[in-house]
């Protein structure tokens, strides 16, 4: 299929336009996230709690009719609070399909590559101006007590600790535990794990 000029009037150009964008984004590395209102939203994952987000002008398998909507790409911070740190202009859906889409395309790898130029807080987060003028950081870190805990990796599975040949019990004196539930429990403990 041979995609023409986009035509807000036309049903069947909406859903070309909807549907070459979508493909065109997943291609990418996106993938749908939570809608905006009733707006397809599609989202791709940088480092550091920072995501792509394109607000695609989707509808359902349509692009809206309105011919001032517009195709929206920012940068969102997702830790707490969540906060925008950059956006691009805005591409309007006039033209071509595939160079409406292009133009997307455009604009994400300018704002991917003006996070990578992010000034980074000693935290990890990264640095945006604040309504003052000052430059801080994302995460907020210093009007915590404690940083955010990172996410923590798969707890490791136990090592299983060898167990020395079973002897009636543990030298008495060091023990303050209640002698005979120690004694139990050892007895009962299943093999090769830790009591
Ligand atoms: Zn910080």
């Amino acid at each position: 299929m041979i995609l023409g000029t986009y035509n807000p009037e036309s049903a069947a150009s909406r859903r070309e336009l909807a549907e070459h964008m979508i493909a065109q984004l997943e291609s990418w590395g996106f993938e749908e996230g939570p809608q905006a209102g009733r707006e397809r939203v599609f989202v791709r994952c940088l480092d550091f709690r920072l995501e792509c987000r394109v607000y695609t002008s989707i509808s359902g398998s349509a692009t809206r009719v309105k011919d001032t909507d517009a195709i929206r790409v920012s940068i969102i911070y997702t830790g707490t609070p969540p906060r925008p740190l950059g956006k691009s202009p805005r591409v309007y859906r006039k033209g071509v399909i595939p160079e409406i889409v292009g133009r997307i395309k455009e604009r994400v790898d300018e704002l991917e590559a003006s996070v990578a130029k992010l000034e980074r807080c000693h935290c990890g987060a990264p640095k945006f101006t604040s309504g003052k003028g000052n430059l801080v950081c994302a995460a907020l870190c210093w009007t915590r007590a404690k940083p955010e805990p990172e996410p923590k990796p798969e707890p490791r599975q136990a090592a299983p600790t060898r167990l020395g040949p079973l002897t009636p019990a543990r030298p008495a004196a060091t023990t303050t535990a209640p002698e005979p539930r120690t004694g139990r429990r050892r007895a009962d403990a299943p093999r090769g794990r830790a009591w």
